[in-house]
């Protein structure tokens, strides 16, 4: 085993396979291309492959420039047109030599251009250097789609794949097999779905050699033995098979071929079936002209040989997703032998070798140009349906399979990397915010910006396939806004955001009913009730009476001003001092406990504005929220001016009971000793509530800023208390703050 390994790495240029020259290729292109000016584009590349690649050898040994001839030789096979050509003579000259991008597309134009310039992006990826735990297979193949965007890319790059299959011999072993499982997992499959199966055999067979060296070589084996024993038996059918279609006039011909190795492979290994179950290792093939004709050799066929029931089916009639086309039935011969066969005309026959390139030859004529070319693969690519699960019965026409397989496919995912290398995906119009909460999400939440390709950018950036982006993170960020949501595209990001929120919208709440209870105890204590006394006293006819479910209800209600601590103890009836004329007013019938109403509205939620509090008397107007009801503002308040549109007429409720309004207000001071004691005193004289009583002293001038919240009915009270603060030793002027 040693040995033959041994003799495996040996160096053999061109893989043992023969050698093309530039003039080989030129035979095989001049065949189909026929404008001197193409034919011009395909020499003028590799001209330039050839003197930017001089000197360079492969470790096979051969001149470097011998790979690229050979890999627009395999598309020159599949006819492909003279800008993919120009582009596989072309493809490693970036990645490997000086030339570059713009010099590219100022000699053979942007079409060339691009395509080399995705095959250097892919080849910068080194996908197979990658460990397994970087990627799924399927992510390998979403982003070597992502990357190729375009069907001649893709093309180019299974040509280079397979050259560099064909002299694997040359690298070392642990390469050949990295390269053989990448082959398997992306290439043949991308391959398979585009129908190419002459191109997918042969790489599978090429992997296989390398992966599984012993149980490659045991099915080549068995099938030299099956058929030099079954050489006569073919013979014979094929020739009684061709006497009889030969008989009814309906011309053909016919071919005998061994399914490959990797299929037996893939039967025998992953299917588990014995080698003798597989029926169709060897298979004939009879092509004509006409579906009709295929019909008629079929009932021929039938008629003369036994078919194995269950074993007959018409890809004629149902193609295969990726279009392949013809009849399969297995028959028992004369001599007992099982035999597939199949019967297709030669446009079906060079679909299932050939797949899309089939449709893709480069076809020249009078209204045929190079960009036609891409339009004519897109036109007919019917075999992209299972890319994109097109369900059997949507009849659109090719162009909307394209435009799905653009959308769902080539544009569906952006591939982002890390400064690191590793590869994010997302999907299309996501944004470095998704980027951020991709990577983890406390990176998400803590995010401040981000660096895009060295540029310091917004959250809301776009990010495109190729970018490399960092994340920029603040200790000091208050954590997902709203507005995220806009920016986030991605269900996860949006979900996460979504939820915390909530959270913080739950530990507000948390926070508001805290506020309330501490203002509602403020004030009782004021009327000398202590903590233990006022929570009795809040018991259920309070609540009804003011409309809330639970206290928490109410003391949030209290945070929001919508209700005032004053209002509850009148309720109660528990206040200590003789009530003032004003508050002496009649509780009327109107049980309406809003003290606003809206014209024509009932029922609807009301909350006094806590940054103008206005009160009674106040010119008002009613803003309405986003999912809050109505929030009442000063007709002065300046936050309300910033949105006069949506502002709506609101009235004070003259029939509601009596009820005391909080008030910020500040009052301006000399310091001097007890000029508190004798605020307080004159505000209890006018049995004025205070709370959230702050006191400030200016330094430079020694005078005292008093911030207090007073409970008022109207503002002819509140005009009578700034009067009477006024009248207090020091204290020089009064005012109602707006936040
Ligand atoms: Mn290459």
């Amino acid at each position: 085993m040693a040995n033959k390994n041994k003799e495996e790495n040996k160096l053999v240029p061109n893989g043992g396979y023969p050698m093309h020259t530039y003039e080989d290729l030129r035979e095989l292109f001049y065949v189909y291309i026929k404008d001197p000016k193409n034919r011009e584009l395909v020499k003028e590349a590799y001209d330039l492959a050839a003197k930017k690649h001089a000197g360079v050898f492969r470790r096979s040994g051969e001149a470097y420039i011998q790979h690229p001839i050979e890999v627009a030789y395999i598309l020159a096979q599949l006819q492909a047109g003279p800008e993919t050509l120009a582009a596989g003579l072309l493809h490693d000259t970036v990645e490997d030599t000086d030339l570059t991008i713009p010099e590219i597309e100022a000699q053979f134009g942007k079409d060339v251009a691009m395509i080399v310039d995705s095959l250097t992006k892919i080849q910068r990826m080194k996908l197979s250097h990658r460990t397994e735990e970087d990627f799924e297979a399927e992510d390998h193949r979403k982003i070597f789609l992502g990357m190729a965007k375009d069907i001649r890319v893709i093309l180019v790059k299974l040509a280079d794949r397979l050259h560099n299959l064909r002299t694997l011999q040359s690298l070392k072993p642990e390469r050949q097999k990295a390269l053989s499982k990448e082959t398997l997992e992306v290439f043949t499959p991308i391959a398979h779905r585009l129908g190419i199966y002459k191109m997918q055999s042969e790489m599978e067979d090429l992997a296989l050699k390398y992966l599984e060296p012993e149980k490659y070589q045991a099915i080549l084996d068995k099938l030299n033995e099956r058929e030099s024993n079954r050489h006569q038996s073919l013979n014979n059918l094929k020739k009684r098979i061709a006497d009889l279609v030969f008989e009814q006039n309906i011309p053909f011909r016919m071919e005998s071929r061994i399914k490959s190795i990797y299929s037996i492979y893939r039967k025998m290994y992953l299917k588990q079936y014995n080698f003798d179950e597989i029926y169709d290792v060897l298979a004939i093939r009879i092509i004509t002209h006409t579906v009709m004709q295929c019909y008629e050799i079929l009932g021929i066929v039938h008629a003369t040989f036994k078919p194995i029931p269950g074993r007959f089916k018409d890809y004629i009639a149902m193609p295969k997703p990726n279009m392949y086309q013809s009849l399969h039935t297995s028959i028992v011969s004369g001599d007992g032998n099982i035999y597939e066969v199949q019967i297709r005309t030669e446009e079906m026959d060079s679909v299932a070798e050939e797949g899309v390139a089939a449709h893709w030859k480069y076809k020249e004529g009078s209204n045929y140009n190079a960009k036609e070319e891409q339009k004519d693969i897109e036109d007919k690519l019917h075999w992209f349906r299972d890319f994109v699960s097109i369900s059997e019965d949507d009849n659109g026409d090719a162009k909307d399979y394209m435009a799905a397989l653009s959308n769902d496919i080539f544009n569906a995912n952006v591939y982002v990397f890390t400064p690191m290398g590793k590869v994010v995906d997302l999907p299309n119009g996501a944004t470095t915010l998704d980027f951020a909460y991709k990577i983890h999400t406390k990176v998400g939440d803590s995010a401040v910006g981000a660096v895009v390709n060295g540029q310091m950018v917004p959250l809301n950036t776009v990010l495109k396939t190729g970018d490399v982006c960092e994340i920029k993170t603040s200790k000091n960020s208050s954590g997902p806004k709203e507005g995220w949501l806009e920016i986030a595209k991605t269900s996860s990001a949006k979900a996460h955001i979504k939820k915390f929120i909530a959270k913080n919208n739950e530990f507000l709440r948390e926070e508001t009913i805290r506020k309330g209870y501490e203002s509602c105890l403020e004030a009782f204590k004021g009327q000398d009730i202590g903590q233990g006394e006022m929570e009795k006293m809040l018991d259920d006819k309070v609540l009804s009476h003011f409309g809330y479910n639970d206290l928490d209800g109410l003391y949030e209600a209290i945070a929001n001003r919508n209700v005032t601590p004053f209002a509850i103890i009148d309720f109660l009836g528990v206040r200590k001092k003789e009530k003032s004329a004003v508050m002496l007013r009649h509780r009327d019938s109107n049980d309406s406990k809003n003290p606003v109403y809206v014209d024509g509205i009932d029922n609807v939620a009301i909350s006094l504005a806590k940054c103008c509090s206005p009160i009674p008397g106040d010119d008002i107007v009613g803003y309405v929220t986003k999912g809050k009801g109505i929030a009442v503002h000063r007709m002065n308040c300046p936050n309300v001016a910033k949105v006069m549109n949506r502002t709506i007429d609101v009235h004070w409720n003259d029939d509601l009971g009596i009820s005391t309004y909080p008030v910020d207000i500040q009052v301006y001071s000399t310091d001097r000793p007890s000029l508190l004691a004798d605020m307080l005193a004159a505000l209890a004289a006018k049995n004025i509530a205070v709370t959230d009583l702050k006191v400030h002293l200016i330094q430079e001038t020694m005078n005292d800023v008093i911030a207090a919240t007073i409970y008022v009915p109207d503002a002819r009270t509140l005009e009578d208390v700034f009067a009477t603060l006024k009248g207090v030793k020091g204290i020089y002027d009064c005012k109602r703050i707006i936040h």
